[in-house]
């Protein structure tokens, strides 16, 4: 499977029993596909931290404000859930397949702070996307309010803080 982003080659990173395709090297990007949702849900929050450790490569910013195709389905155009240039975020969905695409670059720029300033960084660019974008979700009707369960929960297995 290829980086929607920046279409370097994926590899699959098992943690947790979750299957997760990463850009390793590159963005640093991770594809969720609709199979683990379920399985993510039972999980312990902050499992999957381990995924935002992932090597990057500098100056992959280029490939963001740029449509992505699905890794999956290949055709359909990912729909953009969040976007930040400043956050240093994106997270997109398929339509069709409802795969996730989600570039935590900013969450994972906050792990070289120090204890007590990260857990405010960290709350704060939770704050950010879960009050502002995912409540709004919620709202509109309830498929897509169960979609914002589901990316709920992934923010959670990546994030090892507790967001309440
Ligand atoms: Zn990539
Ligand atoms: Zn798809």
């Amino acid at each position: 499977m290829k980086c929607p982003a920046c279409q370097n080659k994926m590899q699959e990173n098992v943690v947790a029993g979750i299957k997760v395709q990463a850009c390793r090297g590159e963005c640093g990007g991770l594809w969720f596909d609709r199979f683990q949702f379920k399985k993510i849900e039972f999980l312990k929050p902050g499992i999957g931290q381990s995924l935002l450790m992932i090597e990057r490569a500098e100056g992959v910013k280029i490939y963001r404000g740029a449509e992505h195709t699905c890794p999956d389905c290949k055709t359909t155009l990912l729909y953009r859930h969040f976007f930040s240039t400043e956050g240093d975020t994106e997270i997109n969905q398929c339509s069709k397949c409802r795969g996730f695409w989600i570039d935590l670059s900013g969450l994972a720029n906050l792990q070289s702070l120090p204890a007590v300033q990260k857990k405010q960084a960290v709350e704060k660019y939770f704050t950010t996307i879960l009050d502002k974008k995912i409540s709004g979700m919620r709202l509109r009707h309830d498929d897509m309010a169960q979609q914002a369960q589901v990316l709920t929960q992934i923010l959670k297995f990546l994030c090892p803080e507790d967001q309440g």
